[in-house]
């Protein structure tokens, strides 16, 4: 058994994929989609064995008909060299544009988002101390009433205060734990992906390997041949970090987000 059919076994596997009637699989049978109903796209071999001719369709046009949705036919020849193209784009980009491709994706250099993290952390503790201090301020102020030192009213006037600030930094709190949360997941986020795409530098054929190291899923819009000709778009939504338009990855490369 060839390395290639190895990993084809390996990824059936993985993904429970059925082969064909004529026993063959494509690595992106459950990873290609239908871009307008989001169903899985259906694998359809060619009779005569003509591997060019492979193709997929929308399986729910497959199942319901294509009143339901159209068919988004595309070739797996297509598709591969399509998404072969852009992953190396994606890498070309990653290989010389690393800080321009982190700030695209809106996740900052590890050390300023080490610094910025730094300082919320020091916010939040500093809203924190203040709360439990306003804790501390109602009570004695409720035991002073109690004991007469304060009258009724003014004592309802400071607990209001205090209540208000309370709630205010309580929002403040909420906000800021949010913040700090979504900016590490973002850069963790981008930092895995990097180090992934980093694995293919002088990435020259897709396999099913890479194709899932990299890849979550592959959407397939129908031809648009308002043009003349038959435009057909892809998006790929790559793992952690989602879909990158090839417009976005072009601008990167010409300095134009930097
Ligand atoms: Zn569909």
């Amino acid at each position: 058994m060839d390395e290639e059919t190895f990993y084809r076994v390996q990824e059936l596997r993985k993904n429970k994929r059925r082969p064909t009637r004529t026993g063959k699989s494509n690595m992106f049978s459950g990873v290609v989609r239908c871009a307008d109903c989001g169903e899985k796209l259906y694998y359809c071999t060619s009779k005569n064995f003509e591997t060019r001719q492979d193709h997929f369709i929308c399986s729910t046009t497959r199942r319901r008909g294509s009143e339901t949705c159209t068919s988004h036919f595309i070739r797996a020849v297509v598709l591969e060299e399509g998404t072969l193209r852009h992953m190396q784009l994606v890498i070309s980009c990653i290989a010389s544009h690393e800080d321009a491709f982190r700030k695209a994706l809106g996740a900052k250099r590890n050390a300023e988002v080490r610094k910025e993290l730094a300082a919320k952390r020091r916010m939040l503790q500093k809203s924190d101390n203040r709360l439990a201090e306003l804790d501390r301020l109602f009570k004695r102020i409720y035991e002073d009433m109690v004991g007469g030192k304060l009258s009724e009213a003014r004592f309802q006037m400071l607990a209001d205060d205090y209540e208000k600030e309370q709630a205010e930094l309580r929002e403040k709190i909420d906000i800021l734990e949010d913040e700090i949360q979504r900016q590490e997941d973002q850069t963790e986020n981008v930092d895995k992906f990097i180090r992934q795409a980093k694995k293919y530098l002088h990435l020259e054929k897709l396999t099913p390997a890479v194709l899932n190291d990299l890849v979550k899923a592959v959407y397939v819009h129908a031809p648009d041949n308002s043009s003349g000709r038959r435009v057909q778009d892809v998006e790929i939504s790559y793992n952690y970090i989602g879909i990158l338009p090839a417009t976005l990855l072009y601008d990167l490369k010409n300095g134009k987000t930097a």
